[in-house]
């Protein structure tokens, strides 16, 4: 079918898409409606964890949706149980709240830490409200995630803005110390921030935030909606600095492309009453059958082992490409890297790849001087020097002209 039969114009224009549509996904590769393959390295935008429709999302979702979609969130379902169970047997965290967005997680996170700050009021007898989070940030697009995000412009593009969300920097321990008032009541971060551009926090930084957090008596709230399910080759991303954090967000991979979020806390933190926190669509067992799903695939011997390994490879290899065609190095945890391109070539590496003949190749350039890879994280070695033969391919073509 011919593009320009597809009525395009009927969809809100909320981004400039690339005149393609896609029409079925394996693992990792796309297929457009003139039956053009690619390479995908967004995936979702990290979410395919498993890559395009595995078998485990097949079985899972097919089952279950002959079984039982929604009941309502008034009522208790099978798999939502069955979902938290894994979430808190593998994590430090004792209560899950299922969303449907990392935005809608993160959310719940603001409201939890705001009641937090309700019952344990400061010394004056007020309300602590003030929830520290950090300048390039991103935790979604509602009013309050967007407000807590920190990238630039985005606090006057709805305004007013919600308040109570000053930035510090990251991985400056003093920035942080510097922001606390009598009406912070947490600090909240990426472990790896994402969109920014791959930048992960460090060890030393993560530790100093719950020395700090606890002797402030705030909470440490972390952001792994794109960091979390075995993206960096840890189960959560705050594995990595042996800390343990008080409420968690997870999104993106959770669903393996449906979807999910949730919410989790430490059982002292799990402060909501009957009426306070709830949705329509939040756990029911259509997505967290296929949640649990996923989680069994990640929970197998050796999987987050073998993340390890591919995003060690996948580091190497890009490294390597580095140093071919003279780029900055790379950067990242796990599976989830970037190149750093030493100048403003991103977007149009971007758009040649994609436009490869015969197969194209999908990448992401969140920084004009940066690409981010996304992988599923079983993509396989062969998968990776496909990928870094057609990237060094574009390269070689835009240092020609
Ligand atoms: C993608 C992302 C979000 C927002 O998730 P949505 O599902 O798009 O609402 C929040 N935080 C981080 C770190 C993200 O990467």
């Amino acid at each position: 079918m011919e593009f320009s039969r597809f009525n395009v114009d009927t969809l809100m224009q909320i981004t400039n898409r690339p005149s393609l549509v896609f029409t079925e996904g394996r693992g990792m590769w796309l297929t457009d409606h003139r039956g053009k393959r690619y390479l995908d390295y967004l995936q979702g935008w990290a979410v395919n964890c498993l890559g395009h429709s595995p078998q485990c999302i097949v079985d899972a979702a097919t089952e279950q949706v002959k079984k039982l979609i929604n009941p309502s969130p008034a009522f208790y379902n099978a798999p939502s149980i069955e979902l938290a169970t894994l979430l808190t047997d593998n994590s430090c965290f004792d209560r899950v709240f299922f969303a449907n967005s990392g935005a809608e997680a993160n959310e719940g996170a603001i409201k939890l830490a705001r009641k937090y700050g309700k019952v344990n009021k400061n010394a004056a007898g007020e309300n602590r409200y003030e929830i520290i989070t950090f300048n390039h940030g991103f935790h979604g697009r509602t009013l309050a995630t967007m407000s807590a995000s920190g990238k630039a412009g985005w606090d006057t593009m709805f305004a007013p803005q919600v308040p109570g969300f000053p930035k510090a920097e990251l991985n400056d321990i003093a920035s942080v110390e510097k922001l606390i008032t009598d009406k912070t009541v947490a600090v909240m971060l990426e472990p790896v921030q994402g969109e920014s551009g791959v930048i992960p926090a460090t060890r030393e930084f993560m530790q100093a935030l719950r020395t700090l957090t606890r002797e402030r008596k705030l909470l440490l709230i972390v952001d792994e909606v794109q960091a979390g399910m075995g993206r960096t080759g840890e189960l959560f991303a705050y594995q990595l600095s042996g800390i343990e954090p008080d409420i968690m967000t997870l999104g993106k991979g959770i669903g393996g492309g449906v979807p999910l979020a949730a919410l989790l806390a430490k059982q002292e933190v799990s402060l909501f009453e009957a009426g306070e926190q709830g949705g329509t669509y939040n756990g029911n067992p259509l997505t967290t059958a296929i949640g649990a799903a996923i989680l069994k695939e990640l929970l197998k011997p050796g999987f987050l082992q073998s993340v390890k390994d591919q995003g060690a490879y996948l580091r190497q290899q890009l490294l390597q490409l580095s140093e071919k065609h003279g780029l900055d190095g790379e950067r990242g945890e796990g599976l989830l890297r970037a190149l750093k391109l030493g100048r403003d070539i991103g977007p149009k590496i971007v758009e040649i790849a994609r436009d490869l003949e015969p197969a194209g190749l999908l990448l992401n350039s969140p920084r004009p001087d940066l690409l981010r890879f996304m992988p599923a994280l079983n993509v396989t070695k062969e998968e990776i020097d496909q990928m870094i033969s057609m990237l060094s391919g574009v390269i070689a073509q835009i240092d020609k002209v």
